[in-house]
């Protein structure tokens, strides 16, 4: 054993790439395990690996959580598991496919998961965890969240959800004990690429992160008790000023009267 027990961590897209190191890392932190997505064979052999190295227990779930049935089983067994500390919502996929060339029905495949199961899941966890007054929910958003013209409109749509709904979350749990985090990563070296049509090899030189470090900043920030956690950002001022202006913003985006600089003459 490692660390001190910390409850059952829920992993989904544990599979592969960020999901996995997620899993490790959380399992040395002190976790059980539950594992989430589609190919059993991997998910079996990473959860002897972890179980084997850090005698915490490590349960498989094979679901595709972008097929309704599916989902609803896995939202079923979480909602009723009462040990249940943490949810990391990473589950996802992406393209590079401008939006005229790309398949309206992947599109909404994308969102099904990336949005849909995400948000299902949180409903699932959430009132179990605010009611015993602990927990913390972990979403895997994009650095696209905020700056949607780098890729596929339709993903980053989908990953502004996850910040959005993320930083709502937090609002309204924060005060019931659950902490949440969204993670904004940039390129990552994980299958996500190959996946999406654009082998990580063909990205340009030194804006791609290895998929360890970018789970171990990304840890540190929830550490740090981010909300947002943007792992390759040098300069954190430079989101606080952005966030600064949102907020400030936020006071005047309702009134009764347009901006004048519309030119409406009210009666
Ligand atoms: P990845 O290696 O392709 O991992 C994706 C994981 O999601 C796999 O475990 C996959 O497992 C699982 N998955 C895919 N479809 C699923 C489905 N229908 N039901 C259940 N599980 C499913 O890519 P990754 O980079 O680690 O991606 C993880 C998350 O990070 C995604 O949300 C992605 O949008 C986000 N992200 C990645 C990057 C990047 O550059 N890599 C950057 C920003 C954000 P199975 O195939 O076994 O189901």
């Amino acid at each position: 054993m490692t660390s001190e027990y910390k409850g059952v961590a829920v992993v989904t897209g544990a599979s592969s790439g960020i999901g996995a190191l997620y899993a490790e890392r959380l399992a040395r932190r002190g976790h059980d395990l539950i594992l989430v997505a589609r190919s059993r064979d991997r998910l079996q052999a990473l959860a002897q690996r972890i179980s084997d190295e850090t005698g915490r227990a490590v349960e498989v779930v094979v679901a595709d959580l972008g097929d309704a049935a599916d989902l609803a089983r896995v939202e079923a067994q979480l909602s009723r598991d009462a040990s249940l500390t943490m949810l990391v919502n990473n589950a996802g996929f992406g393209t590079f496919a401008p939006l005229l060339e790309s398949d309206v029905g992947r599109m909404e495949a994308m969102i099904r998961l990336n949005v849909i199961a995400l948000m299902r899941l949180t409903y699932a966890v959430a009132p179990g965890m605010a009611a015993r007054g602990r927990g913390a929910i972990i979403n895997i958003s994009s650095i696209v969240s905020i700056a949607p013209e780098l890729l596929n409109g339709v993903y980053g749509g989908s990953k502004a959800f996850v910040h959005a709904f993320s930083t709502s979350l937090n609002h309204e749990l924060a005060p019931k004990g659950i902490r949440v985090q969204a993670v904004l990563p940039g390129a990552t070296a994980t299958d996500f690429w190959a996946t999406g049509g654009l082998p990580v090899e063909h990205l340009p030189e030194g804006i791609t992160m290895q998929a360890a470090d970018m789970v171990d900043a990304a840890l540190s920030g929830f550490d740090l008790g981010e909300v947002i956690t943007i792992p390759a950002l040098p300069d954190i001022e430079e989101w606080n000023a952005f966030e600064a202006a949102r907020r400030s913003m936020s006071a005047r985006l309702s009134r009764s009267l347009p901006a004048s600089r519309y030119g409406i003459v009210t009666n």
